[in-house]
């Protein structure tokens, strides 16, 4: 088993400044699993669900290449359902609705075969699950990763500490850092965060790029493309995780360089999935509109300086 990732799937109602969805399909597991499945055919999801869940969905995930056998199905509960209003900068949203539903009681189970994945994506979930998917993990992955949001940090302080203390790559947006580690200064931010256990941070400033930082204080910067339209943000962080560690998996290579590399992968990514409401994006995307988008970024940041 090549790369894990457990995360939601879910019920998602969206509303932004050009219009309103229905009840349209999300969730972290489905971006990020998606995502991934665009760099690798060897990807496993482990997630729950409930009766009302369109099955052709999770029929669609494996014709894109992700198995489901880890995605349970609780008859006569319904789905996780999330509803969010992105405010006219398109960056700052609320949220409107949580029901957890399924997502509340979830204890998942990793199936046999994919107990020893090179890679592991711990989306963002409460950190007892992520504590209790590695847990079951029997080999040491490659590389661990672990999403998270400003909502545990408030809710389960000190399981998110225990978990992060066992992860090697933390991803979290820039105000998530600020909460996490007390400073303002991102660099200093980044420092702390580091100390505490993992060996990479990736913090995710929305529009204005990510960041990567080691342990031996080295900064990569990725800008996100300049759009001339975000329809819709929803699963930006998700999809970029799930660039990144796709790509990660697909090459086997986990060097600093190589993760800047991945980055851009991740930053390539997202920017698709915000121009379309929900998945729709990464559901049709092409390998040759993925090499042209990554092309548009070498562009964007190239330039020749000869220093005398
Ligand atoms: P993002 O825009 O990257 O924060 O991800 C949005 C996705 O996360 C949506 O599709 C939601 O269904 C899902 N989501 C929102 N809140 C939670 C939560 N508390 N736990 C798990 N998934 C969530």
């Amino acid at each position: 088993m090549s790369l894990l990732v457990v995360g939601s799937v879910a019920f998602d109602q969206i509303e932004t400044p050009f219009g309103k969805t229905g009840k349209i399909i999300g969730g972290a597991g489905s971006y990020i699993s998606l995502a991934a499945a665009h760099f690798s055919d060897d990807v496993a999801l482990i997630s729950v669900v409930g009766e009302d869940f369109p099955k052709s969905f999770l029929d669609r995930l494996n014709t894109e290449g992700v198995n489901t056998k880890g995605v349970e199905v609780v008859k006569g509960r319904k789905s996780f359902f999330w509803s969010g209003k992105y405010h006219n900068d398109m960056n700052t949203r609320d949220t409107l609705v949580t029901e957890l539903n399924v997502l509340g009681d979830f204890n998942p189970v990793v199936p046999k075969e994919f107990r020893s994945p090179d890679f592991l994506m711990l989306g963002n979930l409460s950190p007892q699950v992520q504590m209790e998917v590695i847990s079951q993990i029997e080999k040491r992955p490659k590389l661990v990763v672990l999403d998270t949001m400003n909502f545990w940090m408030d809710m389960a302080w000190d399981e998110l500490i225990a978990v992060i203390r066992k992860v090697d790559v933390v991803t979290i947006n820039d105000e998530e850092a600020r909460q996490l580690s007390g400073e303002y200064s991102l660099v200093k931010a980044a420092q702390k965060i580091l100390d505490l256990g993992p060996k990479y941070l990736v913090i995710k400033k929305g529009e204005h790029g990510a960041l990567l930082f080691n342990r031996a204080k080295e900064v990569f910067f990725a800008p996100a493309l300049p759009l001339e339209e975000v329809f819709d943000p929803t699963g930006a962080g998700d999809s970029f995780a799930g660039g990144f560690l796709g790509y990660l998996s697909a090459t086997r290579d986990v060097s600093f360089r190589n993760m800047k590399r991945a980055i851009i992968f991740g930053s390539a990514m997202a920017s698709f999935t915000v121009e379309k409401f929900g998945l729709e994006r990464l559901e049709n995307l092409t390998s040759n509109e993925m090499d042209e988008r990554v092309q548009e970024f070498i562009d964007l940041v190239q330039f020749d300086i000869a220093l005398v």
